[in-house]
């Protein structure tokens, strides 16, 4: 594929994400690299010129607080350290954000979301709102994790994946993560001279042991696991992603102009609900299924209880499952129409005995085909 080609569905989106890691905006020594900042908020007003809208998810608020507190490892010793480095830090970031951003005549937003208002569909759909009516105001939203009320299980935890699902919310058309590498490699350029960056990746499949997890820097907590997870569900929500280098001037505009770095084209796109679904980082249990009912799942099929082998997880109706074919893989993600308990009592059962087990008239399925995304 053409760079240009490569490049298109990021230079033609009407709704950019673009992701700014912490080590860009921090620099070693736990200072805020204002100028650096100054070049990508021209790259942003540029964007905005042409009729693009850039919306921003910065990281850099643990960094940029552990250097006010004098915390040490970066804030990241403990999570009350990196809460407290956070509450500190962000106040500082949105303020190099909205003075960086006002000085190109453009006004910045800062939403601060944490990993529940992207899990439940009520608060998303209020994010995403808000985020609508943000863009329509031609200001220019900048969020990150709200990292000082986020606890270990509520938290994303790195801004990449927080990114891909803002993309989503916010109806846009493509995600760039800036970062401290340019893009997915062969092996570990650190460790293998003969590594090479792979331009694009249609198949996820086939890259997902190369992503070695941690981060560069040390400094944010991505690291290209996160990415990969992050282009996963980008290209669930038909959104093509890209990881390009961040360090030097201009990042933006260089991306859009050169292509340096990774893409990860979109699938076609999957329905917004079904998007969203396969999105969702929390599941809260697990239907294990027999060869037959994996297969139906393939042709488009709704998951009936008979071809239900077992069942893991305290979860409730309406909540999220992973379906787990014999062979241990992952195949389907949906809404569940029955309890944990339930499911385990009607569990290979044939549908015209199901009634008579619950005491009432059985729903169609336990997870309906509208409610399920295969994986
Ligand atoms: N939310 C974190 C921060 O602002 C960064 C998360 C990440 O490293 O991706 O410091």
């Amino acid at each position: 594929m053409s760079t240009d080609a490569r490049l298109a569905p990021f230079r033609d989106a009407a709704r950019l994400v673009v992701k700014v890691g912490s080590s860009l905006l921090v620099a070693a020594d736990g200072s805020a690299r204002r100028d650096w900042l100054a070049t990508l908020a021209e790259d942003v007003a540029t964007c905005a010129a042409r009729g693009q809208r850039v919306i921003l998810v910065s990281s850099g608020a643990i960094a940029l607080g552990a250097r006010l507190l004098g915390l040490k490892s970066g804030g990241r010793a403990s999570l009350e350290d990196a809460q407290a480095a956070a509450a500190v830090g962000q106040i500082r970031l949105a303020g190099l954000w909205a003075d960086q951003l006002a000085a190109h005549g453009l006004k910045a937003a800062q939403m601060l979301v944490t990993l529940g208002d992207f899990e439940e569909r009520r608060r998303w759909l209020n994010a995403a709102a808000t985020l609508e009516r943000l863009v329509a105001l031609g200001v220019v939203p900048v969020l990150n994790e709200n990292d000082s009320v986020a606890t270990e299980e509520i938290r994303f935890g790195d801004n990449d994946r927080l990114a891909a699902r803002v993309a989503q919310a916010a109806r846009a058309e493509a995600v760039l993560l800036l970062s401290d590498v340019d893009g997915l490699y062969t092996a570990n350029p650190d460790r293998s001279p003969d590594a090479r960056r792979i331009d694009l990746v249609p198949d996820l499949e086939a890259v997902a042991s190369l992503a070695d997890s941690g981060s560069r820097s040390g400094m944010g907590s991505g690291g290209m696991a996160a990415k990969l997870e992050a282009a996963r569900i980008a290209r669930a929500a038909g959104i093509p992603l890209a990881i390009a280098a961040g360090a030097g001037p201009h990042p933006l505009a260089r991306f859009l102009e050169t292509g340096q770095g990774t893409v990860f084209p979109a699938a076609p796109g999957a329905p917004a609900r079904k998007a969203w679904l396969v999105g969702r980082m929390v599941v809260e249990g697990r239907l294990r299924v027999d060869a037959g009912a994996a297969q139906a799942l393939g042709q488009g099929r709704s998951l009936l209880a008979a071809g239900i082998t077992a069942v893991e997880g305290g979860f409730a109706r309406g909540d999220a499952v992973d379906v787990v074919a014999p062979d241990g893989r992952t195949i389907a993600r949906g809404l569940v129409a029955y309890d944990a308990e339930e499911v385990s009592r009607i569990a290979g059962k044939r549908s015209d005995a199901i009634g008579a087990i619950l005491g009432y008239a059985p729903r169609s399925a336990v997870i309906h085909r509208d409610q399920m995304v295969m994986l």
